[in-house]
């Protein structure tokens, strides 16, 4: 297979990452015999440096005519000011928007191996095998009217969270399908005891579940959600929820896997279905880690298992999705970590020196 991909690093460890998760794409393409062109362009922070903009619009036209785009992160402290006309997470939005990617999916997986590099007792993590299915391009972070004005009574900041029907039948259907293709539990989050667009969000919820007869759905206020995902997260197969509410829970949720640094994303413009190509969005789920970056500690394998899911979902190879994961797994099986999974007597590994272990694990895998 021949296929073109957007690689857009970013900011801070963005392109750290991003430069493994390319690797590991590199690495597999050879195993298998696929080619992959890949096209890098500027995004975020580092285009406000250098063009004056967050994204050019080349940059959008690359990520829209790409089979699938792989991000690595935007912002940082030094494009933190309120006040400045635009700002890296501009891109970002836009991006999300232009591509129509409306589902963001995070799975969260807990590697037993990593189990004493947890905060949660063993028991606690026993079986938690969860994805997170996020609404990503309406309410709050997008509807108008938002904004900040000048009242007698001192300034007054408005955001408004706004869903159509529409955008709620869809996103639920997104995790419906998932549910149906996995253990068939499905939590619909909202908080519909306060919220007007979470009683449209259950009502639309409830008429749509007949459709799926083998889903047994649940309603999940979202502070009783946090509390559950904590005290018990195993008994979570499909979690799916509005834009904000879905961003602090999977968030959340990244916790119980051990390290931020673990996890990957897909962002979808469509139902996700194995061996169907579906354009998408793929980036770890952390943000630039100022704190690390330039050091070359940070975690790629966010960065690599999120180029495992574009290769599953957006160019429809399953196989070689599957043996990109089983050199992860493998990887950390032999004891390899980066500082931020690292316990005492851990084999401490850089990020190169991670991505250089999945490389061969790739490479040795057949
Ligand atoms: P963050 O995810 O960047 O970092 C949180 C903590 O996790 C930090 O201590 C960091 O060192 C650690 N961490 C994150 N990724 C890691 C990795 N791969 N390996 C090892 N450690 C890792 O979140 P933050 O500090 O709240 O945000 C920093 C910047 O990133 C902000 O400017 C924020 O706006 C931006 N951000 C961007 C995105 C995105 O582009 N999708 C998402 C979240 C945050």
């Amino acid at each position: 297979m021949e296929c073109q991909i957007a690689v857009l690093g970013g900011d801070g460890i963005g392109p750290e990452v991003t430069a493994q998760g390319v690797r590991a794409l590199e690495a597999m393409g050879k195993v298998f015999g696929h080619q992959f062109r890949l096209e890098y362009g500027d995004v975020g922070g580092i285009s406000i440096d250098k063009h004056g903009t967050p994204l050019l619009p080349q940059v959008s036209e690359l990520a829209a005519s790409s089979d699938a785009v792989l991000f690595g992160g935007v912002g940082g402290p030094k494009w933190d000011d309120p006040n400045a006309p635009s700002r890296p997470e501009d891109a970002l939005l836009q991006l999300r928007a232009d591509l129509g990617v409306f589902a963001n999916i995070r799975p969260v997986k807990v590697y037993p191996w990593l189990a004493e590099s947890s905060v949660f007792k063993p028991q606690v993590l026993e079986g938690v095998d969860l994805v997170v299915v996020r609404e990503l391009t309406g309410g709050l972070y997008y509807a108008q009217p938002k904004g900040r004005h000048e009242t007698p009574q001192g300034q007054t900041a408005v955001d408004t969270m706004r869903y159509s029907e529409a955008e709620v039948e869809r996103i639920l259907r997104v995790g419906f399908e998932l549910a149906q293709s996995r253990r068939g539990k499905l939590a619909s989050v909202d908080k519909a005891n306060v919220l007007e667009c979470s009683r449209l969000w259950r009502q639309t919820a409830s008429r749509l579940a007949p459709e799926y007869p083998t889903v047994e759905l649940e309603h999940v206020l979202v502070d009783s959600c946090a509390m559950h995902l904590i005290q018990q997260p195993a008994r979570f197969d499909v979690i799916v929820s509005e834009n904000t509410f879905g961003d602090i829970l999977s968030d959340e949720a990244s916790v119980l896997a051990g390290s931020m640094g673990l996890l990957p994303s897909a962002s979808l413009a469509g139902v996700p279905m194995e061996g169907r190509l579906t354009p998408g969005f793929y980036e770890p789920i952390h943000g630039t880690a100022p704190d690390i970056a330039g050091q070359g500690i940070a975690n790629p394998i966010g960065s690599i298992l999120s180029a495992a899911m574009m290769v599953r979902y957006s160019l429809g190879l399953t196989e070689e999705a599957v043996c990109m994961e089983l050199a992860v797994d493998q990887v950390l099986m032999d004891g390899f970590r980066t500082a931020d999974i690292a316990v005492q007597d851990s084999k401490l590994v850089g990020s190169q020196e991670m991505g250089d272990r999945i490389v061969a694990a790739l490479e040795s895998s057949r």
